[in-house]
């Protein structure tokens, strides 16, 4: 390899480059990241989705708990994400009664007579302090280690020290663990929830309790908050703190392949143009890498969800009869029973598009209004995110603009179910997005939204050392959600593969 031009190059610009960018450049290393779009941000970006309303919509992820704050501190961003009072709220309709689980952050008298209307006898509130309490536990200890190197599992389970809890989370399915913990359906639902947002999976399949962690370990508490002025507002700090640092940020640089030797690494663009460098780090899913380097792409699970970004001109009125600015502040979730996801997920398996979609879905501008112009907050407009689960790709195969209609039918007819008048009366602007939408704009393989399947933070006893980041090639590293310990807003692989690249000889 003759000289480089630079000591790394980043493919893709997604939130993961950005953060692995800010570390390698504030370490002196010369960076440049090659973007395939004509804006970076990847998964993270606000868009003003509807061009005759000034509303700035989180377009694919919405909240956030993943994101170390180290890493924040470290890298001096200001990027506030903040608490919300709601935890969830789940309508049901039992006996003839419109009525709803309500949940908030921390346990509270409405949330203990909530449980009680639902449960008199008390043991499904009792039983969820337990769980949650045993997981806060859990999450505290693991949390610490997700920006170091990989621990093995013998490792990090006596680190833990918690054999019961570790049994539950990462021995036995999820499904099994949550049906012994609770006796109601729809508890057990809200539960199971977290741990089939985008993973198409049974609930007793292993693959969930990964997702499930994922869902509770953030920052030792699990909680999710929302980003104050959107995701986009990690994407432009981000962009500002790489840029102070000297990074070169090149648009429109779709990167067509990349090789290695034993000096160094090589990547070509679509538009001809060849980079070498001292490494190359992939911000693209591993099945992309894959295609890239000419090797065959590992297997994963796809994609399986809905995204519906609504603009509303007010929020709806619910037939339970709750005051809608409590119903929608946190996650509100509907059609979601632990029965019901099991046979929906049979039906989707079998290639059917759920009839009444399992959905979840929160109001950004309930917390954060300041994604609004003005004029819109004192109209009163809000915003809807909807998330609809167990929706693979492959229900979109044969005609995505057909079933992309079928879905949003499905999601909206499971919303009005609780609703006093149809939410189509109050819609201003709506946009949805399948997994084949998604993978079209930013390159997600068949729209999975972790990149490929998501790993338990550990490395098996007996392999080598690692940082989750490695590829059989030195020079090459992945510095995206599709690293061990990537998937959804972290920053943490972005994080990993600096230090992994900073922990060699740059020669
Ligand atoms: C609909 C949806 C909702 C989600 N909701 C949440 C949520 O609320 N909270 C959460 O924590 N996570 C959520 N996630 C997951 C999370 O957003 C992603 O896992 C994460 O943002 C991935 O970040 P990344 O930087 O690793 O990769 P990406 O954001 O995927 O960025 C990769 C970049 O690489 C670029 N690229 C692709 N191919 C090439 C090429 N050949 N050459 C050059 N560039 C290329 C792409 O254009 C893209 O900009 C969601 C994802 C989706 C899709």
């Amino acid at each position: 390899m003759h000289e480089p031009d630079c000591d790394v190059v980043i493919v893709g610009g997604g939130h993961n480059g950005l953060v692995a960018a800010a570390y390698l450049a504030k370490a002196g290393k010369s960076v440049r990241i090659l973007e395939a779009n004509s804006e970076i941000g990847g998964a993270t970006t606000s868009v003003r989705a509807f061009p005759d309303f000034d509303a700035h919509l989180s377009r694919y992820s919405y909240l956030v708990s993943l994101l170390p704050d180290a890493i924040i501190e470290d890298l001096g961003l200001d990027f506030e994400c903040i608490s919300r009072d709601v935890s969830s709220y789940t309508p049901y309709r039992r006996n003839g009664v419109e009525d709803g689980l309500l949940v908030s952050r921390l346990w509270d008298k409405a949330t203990e007579e909530s449980f009680r209307k639902l449960d008199p006898s008390g043991r499904e509130a009792a039983s969820w302090q337990e769980f949650y309490g045993l997981i806060a536990e859990f999450a505290q200890r693991i949390a610490p280690t997700l920006l170091r190197p990989l621990m093995t599992r013998s490792e990090l389970r006596d680190l833990v020290g918690l054999p019961d809890t570790w049994e539950f989370m990462i021995e036995k399915p999820i499904g099994e663990v949550i049906q012994r913990y609770f006796n109601d359906d729809l508890v057990q639902g809200v539960v199971l929830t977290d741990a089939l947002i985008g993973t198409f999976a049974s609930a007793f399949d292993l693959q969930a309790n990964i997702c499930f962690l994922y869902h509770l370990m953030g920052n030792g508490t699990g909680e999710w908050k929302v980003p104050k002025g959107g995701m986009g507002k990690l994407v432009s700090e981000l962009e500002r703190v790489v840029r102070e640092a000297g990074v070169s940020i090149e648009l429109n640089s779709r990167v067509t392949s990349i090789s290695s030797n034993a000096s160094g690494a090589q990547v070509k663009t679509s538009a001809g143009e060849e980079i070498k460098a001292k490494y190359v780090l992939s911000n693209v899913a591993p099945q992309t890498l894959a295609k890239l380097r000419g090797l065959p792409a590992p297997e994963s699970l796809e994609g399986s969800q809905m995204k519906i970004n609504i603009l509303l001109k007010q929020l709806p009125v619910l037939k339970s009869g709750i005051d809608p600015h409590i119903a929608f502040a946190g996650t509100f979730h509907a059609n979601e029973s632990f029965a019901q996801f099991e046979s929906v997920f049979a039906s989707a398996k079998n290639g059917e598009m759920p009839h009444v979609m399992p959905l979840e879905m929160y109001c950004h501008t309930l917390t954060d209004p300041s994604i609004l112009s003005q004029e819109l907050q004192d109209k009163g407009f809000q915003t809807l995110t909807l998330f609809g689960l167990h929706t693979p790709a492959k229900l979109f195969d044969s005609d995505n603009d057909a079933a992309r209609e079928v879905g949003l039918q499905s999601a909206l007819a499971s919303l009005n179910e609780y609703l006093v008048e149809p939410i189509e009366d109050l819609i201003a602007g709506i946009e949805v997005k399948t997994p084949l939408d998604i993978e079209a704009a930013i390159g997600l393989p068949r729209g999975n939204i972790f990149h490929r399947d998501l790993h338990f933070p550990f490395r098996e006893d007996g392999t080598e050392p690692s940082w989750g980041v490695e590829t059989d090639d030195p020079r090459i590293f992945i510095c995206g959600a599709g690293a061990i310990r990537g998937g959804g807003v972290s920053g943490i692989p972005g994080h990993n593969a600096a230090m992994a690249v900073l922990s060699k000889q740059l020669d």
